[in-house]
């Protein structure tokens, strides 16, 4: 068998490189795509369908004061150790949709669509796996930032799922629409914005909004539960069917490379760094312990997986790729 080395590689490119093409051989060039299709994934919990649909995704360029608890070397070791570009990352968006055989239920709802041209995808995906929006009888919210509720909406701020019953965790709208903490709030900043957001979207309906507290069972085989930190009232949610369990974790951790990995690390998306970490080790010990497929909205897309126990932190393993359900 040849043995292959660096060396024999670079002659046979250079070979290669030099060997000209008979003109048989020459296509014309076909475009460059420039975007991937709708992204959906399919995978079952016991007798339920759980779509995870790419709502996109948004470059984050890398700072300091992503993490308020390690340099910026320690970051970007850590995106490096997951063979990620260190100046920035692509932060993805992925909703769930549960199908339990009698209900659509939506988990999260993803980008208001103004947010930018790569964002705002959950309808076109939902549409490419063969659900209308009109079809979705409940969409259960995790918390109120504006990349899980801004979907609600359409761009011209109709209902998006005009069907829909919306769920939010009573925790977080106890925080978040009290006047008294938004007169609080910096006059400026994601809190402020957070603040102006929610009322934007849930300010004409909100007395059709139903405030569920987290540790109850929402539809038949959701139950969902409490996991502050991220945000006061941010819940997480247990899909079971059968002896099929999934923990849908919203964004316990964010992007796996930095506080899934390094569970200690308080990201400034966390507004209380000790809380998000305390309900961090607790889920992911859990789910460690029961080898529980998780899902996470800010994974890499199909942003599921499992975690597994590395010491006092934890490495995720993505799922394989299902063909048949
Ligand atoms: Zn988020």
């Amino acid at each position: 068998m040849p043995q292959l080395t660096r060396r024999s590689m670079l002659a046979g490119a250079a070979i290669g490189a030099l060997a000209p093409l008979a003109p048989a051989q020459l296509k014309a060039a076909a475009p460059a795509a420039g975007k991937q299709a709708p992204s959906f994934y399919r995978s079952k919990i016991g007798d339920f369908e759980v779509t995870v649909i790419s709502d996109g995704a948004v470059q984050i360029q890398v700072q300091p004061a992503m993490v308020r608890n390690t340099s910026i070397d320690e970051i970007k070791a850590a995106l490096a150790a997951a063979y990620l570009p260190t100046d920035h990352y692509w932060n993805q968006f992925n909703p769930v949709l549960v199908n339990t055989g009698s209900k659509l239920v939506l988990l999260d709802a993803g980008n208001h669509a103004s947010r930018s041209p790569t964002t705002g995808k959950l309808r076109e995906g939902l549409a490419a796996a063969g659900v209308e929006a009109k079809d979705i009888d409940l969409i259960v919210i995790s918390h109120f930032h504006a990349d899980h509720i801004g979907g609600i909406r359409t761009a011209d701020n109709a209902l998006a799922y005009p069907n829909a019953e919306i769920m939010v965790p009573a925790g977080e709208w106890a925080f978040w629409m009290d006047d008294g903490n938004m007169s609080r709030a910096p006059a400026s900043g994601p809190v402020r914005n957070t603040f102006e957001n929610v009322r934007r979207i849930f300010g004409s309906i909100a007395d059709k909004v139903t405030k569920y507290e987290a540790g109850k069972e929402v539809a038949p085989g959701i139950i969902t539960i409490a996991t502050p930190g991220h945000t006061p009232g941010h819940a997480s949610f247990i899909v079971a069917s059968g002896s099929g369990k999934m923990v849908v974790q919203a964004d316990v951790t964010g992007n796996p490379a930095i506080n899934l990995r390094n569970p200690g690390w308080h990201t400034a998306a966390d507004m209380d760094g000790p809380m998000a970490e305390t309900t961090r080790r607790k889920l992911y010990d859990m789910v460690a312990a029961e080898k529980m497929p998780i899902s996470g909205y800010h994974y890499a897309f199909p942003a599921t997986g499992y975690a597994e126990k590395d010491g006092d932190r934890y490495r995720l393993v993505p799922v394989n790729w299902n063909p048949a359900l």
